[in-house]
């Protein structure tokens, strides 16, 4: 019995062997193809603005996500509520086209609330101080509605499929390869969009990127969680008490944050409590943050989870202990994923600056504009970068071709834009933004039969407008 069991285990051995030459490169054979016009990769708020939009202009489009489900960091990341869409005194909405669709249709179902209708003092707008026309949604209900405009679009959504490599020739990307639990499947397209928030198809394709700020600092990460059982008439009266003495600690409860801290009981570098009021009454909370977390390393990943997740039980106990109406708070869920803030961003055709965002700088290839404000996340706040005016900015066509790779778009998360802007536009609206550009641009380059860097940048701009988009000039 002893001499099969070691028989078995050289067996088993010699078997991985074979899988893994001596060049640490693993050989795996592909066991699915599938060929399409357009892929897109990642199906957050960028990839699902992509798929649906270039699928709605004739594409074959296939969306391959990691995960089980849409919506990228805003369902798997418990990501809420999407930031703003408007101008900053919330009376204007400045994303409109797919973004306002899509916010409709959920408004229509009772998962959302149209950000103009949203009132400062309840649900999205809880706080008043550049946080204008946010947008409270359900996360079922993104999730199924998402799935339902790709389905009404033709969109192929292939889930469970985690890219891991890409194969260029001649500046182009010829294939993409998935990791899934039948082996290896390759996906062929015309055009190919970078949705992952990391730029993992323009890193494996060999596009120029920035990491962070470029040195080695990176945004602080978030692991978000919901909680059920908050008295929501109580923290209102809290709320405004505080607004009406003009007491912006007492209003965030900085000051018990300290007393806690003090006594052992909120070992966290957060100085304010944030919690936003969801539909169903309960509260997604955005207050565990770990720093310095490496989003493209799995095991600093696995290390903040599990941090975070223990900052959450934590953060609850302080709540119920310190914050008027959360006496009763429990813990509802916690994110399956780290919300990560930064990670690579493509060198693009262009890329957007600091200077372009805080003047509002014109282009003449405009595809979306916003008034979202520029903040980065560090260690237990957050630093705000001032623009010198309240109009809207524009984010250019370019900033979305990456350089030297000519069949690829990059729409989300990873875009071209200087840190500080990205700060901004990374956020849920602007990229739904982003991906309906990138898509409909993708769409237009199969029907014209050229790449995304050769297409007439006026008829994308037409095509946009006449599906939705706002572009004031
Ligand atoms: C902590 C935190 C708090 C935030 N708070 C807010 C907020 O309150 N409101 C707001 O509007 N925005 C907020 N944001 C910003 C916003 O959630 C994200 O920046 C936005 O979702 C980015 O959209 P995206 O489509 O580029 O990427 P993501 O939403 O990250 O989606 C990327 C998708 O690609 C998939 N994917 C990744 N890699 C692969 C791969 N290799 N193969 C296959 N699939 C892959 C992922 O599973 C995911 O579905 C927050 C972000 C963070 C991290």
């Amino acid at each position: 019995m002893k001499i099969m069991k070691k028989i078995f285990f050289m067996a088993a051995t010699a078997l991985m062997l074979c899988a893994c030459d001596n060049n640490n490169q693993v050989k795996f054979t592909v066991t699915r193809s599938f060929d399409c016009d357009v892929l897109v990769v990642g199906g957050g708020p960028a990839g699902i603005g992509s798929a649906v939009c270039a699928a709605r202009h004739g594409a074959k489009t296939i969306l391959a996500e990691r995960g089980g489900y849409l919506g990228g960091m805003a369902t798997a990341g418990l990501v809420a509520p999407f930031m703003s869409s408007t101008t900053p005194d919330g009376k204007t909405m400045l994303i409109r086209g797919f973004y306002e669709e899509l916010v409709n249709r959920m408004e229509a179902q009772g998962g959302a609330i149209h950000p103009l209708n949203a009132q400062i003092g309840s649900f999205s707008a809880y706080r008043d101080k550049g946080h204008h026309g946010l947008t409270t949604f359900d996360y079922e209900c993104l999730k199924r509605t998402t799935e339902e405009f790709c389905k009404e679009a033709g969109v192929e959504l292939l889930y469970h499929l985690l890219f891991v490599k890409a194969d260029t020739k001649g500046g182009k990307i010829t294939g993409a390869y998935f990791a899934t639990k039948d082996g290896i499947w390759k996906i062929t397209a015309k055009v190919y969009i970078d949705c992952t928030g990391d730029g993992d198809v323009a890193f494996q394709a060999g596009a120029p990127y920035v990491y962070g700020d470029g040195e080695g600092d990176i945004q602080a990460s978030s692991l978000f969680f919901v909680v059920r059982g908050v008295d929501w008439k109580a923290m209102d009266a809290h709320n405004e008490a505080c607004k009406e003495a003009d007491d912006f600690e007492g209003q965030f409860y900085m000051r018990e944050i300290i007393e806690a801290r003090e006594a052992g009981e909120f070992p966290m570098w957060r100085q304010k409590i944030a919690l936003f009021q969801n539909l169903d009454g309960t509260a997604t909370v955005n207050m565990a943050q770990s720093d310095g977390v490496d989003g493209l390393d799995p095991k600093q990943v696995t290390d903040a989870e599990v941090d975070g997740r223990a900052q959450a039980a934590i953060i609850v106990k302080f709540l119920r202990k310190y914050v008027k109406g959360c006496e009763n708070c429990e813990l509802a869920s916690t994110a399956e994923q780290l919300g990560v803030r930064e990670t690579r961003r493509i060198i693009g055709e262009y890329t957007v600056t600091t200077e372009d965002a805080k003047n509002s700088v014109k282009y003449p290839d405009p595809v979306f504009c916003c008034a979202n404000h520029m903040d980065i996340h560090r260690k237990g706040y957050v630093e705000y970068v001032a623009r010198n005016t309240n109009d809207p900015y524009y984010f250019p066509y370019r900033a979305l071709l990456p350089q030297k790779v000519d069949n690829l778009l990059c729409a989300g998360r990873c875009a071209a834009a200087e840190r500080p802007v990205m700060a901004a536009i990374r956020v849920i609206p602007p990229c739904f933004a982003m991906g309906q550009a990138a898509g409909t641009a993708a769409a237009l380059a199969v029907s014209s039969g050229c790449g995304p860097k050769q297409i007439d940048t006026g008829q994308l701009i037409s095509t946009l407008k006449a599906d939705g988009v706002y572009l004031p000039e």
